[in-house]
């Protein structure tokens, strides 16, 4: 995805809380070529969970037939891009020359490094019919020493990730290692990204498997450490705390953190950088076209006009 001008999320500051929850905060949401994407990070409390600096929860969102959602070419630098559905599909398309259909339960996973464009589109045969399109996409800031490395694309099938189920709920743990399982997904920094998905009455712990950790509350109504909490929000987690969750109707929920980075990113369009000197530069690169070509998508979405860094 792409930054658009959405506000930064709000945090409920007013609500009582349970000890294991530090913070909760409502995202805002913004309309995005005609999807509905909630934003969860950064907020003005909390910019970053681990290496996580962008949270966008993309719809659920429904195209008529003969439309879809069109994310037009657009620059990263200084961050990976983890995209993972819930429902439809998305064409990535880059200018490393990837060319790759994503669909839920698999992982789209871009490191732009010192600089890399791409497009997600509704595929072609989606816009035949009515679609529906929902999912997450973050954005995880690289290590210093990682920053301009070069640009690199993968792509995870479903069947590589792996999955732990007990007593009404399934886990697929697709970043890190949680629930005894170990993710594949090769990652910087120590990362943890997992979706849960809770069967009604199903109960589940969380355990402190990351020094920063996040629930985002997908769908369905969730008692966290006994709390009813709403779906929608993203609730930053006690370092340490140990977290009982039950879904008494069935819920979906996404667990992700990491290690704490090391030192903070500024942000600014689509650019994520510990320098604002290369958010500057790259600013300078994509007004002058000297960001490589998206095979096969000539357009581009052009530099927007943000103040800052
Ligand atoms: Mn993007």
């Amino acid at each position: 995805m792409s930054w658009s001008d959405c506000p930064d999320a709000r945090v409920q500051s007013d609500a009582p809380r349970t000890p294991g929850v530090d913070l909760v905060i409502v995202p805002r949401t913004s309309d995005v070529g005609g999807l509905d994407v909630a934003r969860a990070l950064p907020s003005r409390q909390r910019r970053m969970v681990g290496p996580f600096v962008f949270l966008d929860q993309m719809g659920r969102g429904r195209f008529e037939a003969g439309s879809g959602l069109d994310v037009r070419p657009h620059p990263h630098i200084g961050l990976s891009t983890l995209t993972w559905l819930f429902e439809g599909a998305l064409m990535h398309r880059d200018s490393l020359g990837s060319v790759q259909r994503i669909e839920p339960g698999a992982v789209n996973w871009m490191t732009a490094g010192r600089g890399v464009v791409h497009s997600e589109r509704t595929p072609d045969d989606l816009r035949e019919g009515a679609s529906v399109l929902a999912g997450m996409q973050a954005w995880l800031a690289l290590p210093e020493s990682l920053e301009t490395c070069e640009p690199e694309f993968r792509h995870y099938s479903t069947a590589a990730i792996p999955r732990a189920e007990d007593g009404g709920w399934v886990a697929s743990v697709v970043i890190g290692e949680a629930f005894g399982v170990r993710s594949p997904v090769a990652t910087p920094t120590d990362t943890v990204y997992v979706d849960l998905d809770l069967a009604a009455g199903a109960r589940v712990a969380i355990e402190p498997v990351a020094e920063e950790r996040a629930l985002y509350l997908y769908a369905g109504a969730l008692r966290v450490d006994g709390r009813l909490e709403p779906s929608g929000r993203l609730l930053v987690l006690a370092p340490g705390a140990r977290i009982e969750l039950e879904a008494e109707q069935g819920a979906r929920v996404i667990l992700l953190g990491g290690e704490p980075m090391d030192g903070p990113r500024y942000l600014w369009w689509n650019f994520v950088s510990s320098s604002t000197d290369r958010i500057r530069a790259a600013q300078a690169d994509w007004a002058q076209g000297r960001f490589p070509p998206v095979p096969g998508d000539p357009e581009r979405i052009p530099l927007p006009d943000l103040p800052g860094p």
